[in-house]
């Protein structure tokens, strides 16, 4: 990396001259943190604390027999408290944000996740929380939005354009630009402008420092490949950092990216940056890289079944890595999406999210061509039960449909004796 955050020749930081010294101000107190073991050592320490790190590695056995190739094992960072890796980011900045004096974070949120793990973090460190959020998202994520403000923040539902994340992320940073002397934005995956790839990288680095450590205890050699999900790239960041070492046993580990494949690559209706060719170079939301855009720089409408996989842009960092050969990029479709997800509830009793079945999926295809003398390592970056509105419909399952009828019933039979009485 260069000195103005650039990898290759994606990255940097395009931001308004107005929060320049902001951003110089965050720069300078990340690299001064960095530099002060005592400052990692706070990080561990809190994670260890709260949130249930060291995640452990587990040994999938049952499908290791099942597909009779390489052995498969998970690294669980579905453990963490709020259900995700996403902790890891959102604490860390926390931590950050205490030694810069402020008082306040902001955050934008799609899918409500990141949204619920800053409100968590804000009431943990005791800062005042502003979450924003599409209209639209704020319709469709009522439990999120539901335990953000139990959580204390203020969550604000954005009206402007689609009403989606795009125009989440545009308001955030307007509020920043009024309010930068108390706050800070908790950007909440590996994208944005400089400093933000880097730092989010370095606090999900995490994963992947222990991941290394682990499987050289449990199995006594390197992975022969990693998986990861791929939305904004924190997760896959996190445990990839594990293994970009320089040297002939690191340079060895395979490391693969899993993007959403939607319906499909073929219909258009996916959001895989890096393993279609969909995607085109461009400059938005304060940074350079593979966006899926068309011609005139409209951003496309992207598909996923996993809400945090379906964005446009992707992590500078991994762009470049694809780009260099270091790390190759597969898609696997909502259909495998859901198989992998049913089958590895079945065989481990685990419930991966949507966004980490796709890493599952793409290592179910091909862990039968590798031999036993392989290992395998899926990062799951986050537990499944927040989905069950969407597992259920694609199950298609009639008692949860009975469920939700039942309970519907009984709101507007509550909602008509409040307005007659
Ligand atoms: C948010 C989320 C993702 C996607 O974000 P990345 O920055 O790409 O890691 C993946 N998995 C889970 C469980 C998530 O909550």
């Amino acid at each position: 990396m260069s000195e103005r955050g650039y990898y290759g020749e994606f990255g940097g930081a395009f931001v308004p001259e107005i929060l320049t010294a902001t951003f110089d101000e965050l720069q300078l107190a990340f690299e001064t943190a960095k530099q002060d073991p005592a400052f990692w050592e706070e990080f561990v320490q809190l994670m260890g604390s709260y949130s249930c790190r060291p995640t452990p590695i587990s040994y999938a056995e049952n499908l290791t027999n099942r597909f009779g190739g390489a052995r498969i094992y998970i690294k669980r960072e579905d453990l963490n408290h709020t259900g995700a890796h996403k902790a890891n980011n959102v604490m860390g900045q926390g931590l950050l944000v205490k030694r810069m004096g402020k008082t306040r974070v902001i955050a934008e949120t799609g899918a409500g996740q990141h949204g619920v793990a800053t409100a968590t973090m804000a009431a943990r460190l005791g800062f005042e929380c502003t979450i924003y959020m599409g209209e639209v998202d704020v319709e469709r994520q009522r439990p999120n939005v539901f335990w953000m403000e139990r959580l204390g923040a203020t969550v604000v539902p954005v009206t402007d354009g689609s009403r989606t994340l795009k125009d989440a992320i545009n308001e955030a940073f307007r509020d920043w630009v009024s309010n930068m002397d108390n706050t800070h934005y908790v950007l909440g995956t590996a994208c944005g402008p400089h400093p933000f790839p880097e730092m989010v990288t370095y606090f999900q680095s995490i994963i992947g420092t222990e991941a290394r450590k682990q499987i050289l205890e449990i199995t006594g050699k390197l992975p022969k490949r990693v998986y990861a999900c791929v939305g904004g790239g924190s997760n896959a960041m996190g445990i990839f950092s594990g293994f970009l070492a320089d040297d002939d046993g690191d340079k060895r580990v395979e490391l693969i990216g899993v993007e959403a494949g939607g319906h499909g690559i073929e219909t258009g209706q996916h959001a895989a940056r890096l393993a279609s060719k969909d995607a085109s170079i461009g400059v938005a939301q304060g940074y350079k890289t593979y966006f899926l855009q068309d011609g005139d720089g409209q951003m496309k409408e992207t598909h996923s079944v996993s809400a945090g996989l379906d964005y446009v842009g992707v992590s500078p960092i991994l762009a470049h890595l694809r780009d260099s050969g270091r790390v190759r990029f597969e898609a696997a479709t909502d259909k495998e999406v859901i198989e992998a997800l049913a089958l590895t509830i079945k065989s481990e009793g685990l419930i991966p999210a949507l966004e980490s079945s796709h890493a599952f999926a793409t290592a179910f295809k091909e862990a039968p061509q590798l031999s036993s003398d392989d290992v395998l390592l899926i990062n799951q970056s986050g537990r499944g039960d927040k989905d069950i509105f969407t597992v259920a419909d694609a199950f298609d399952d009639p008692k949860w449909e009975q469920f939700i009828i039942d309970k519907a019933a009984q709101y507007q039979a509550r909602a008509a004796a409040r307005r007659s009485s």
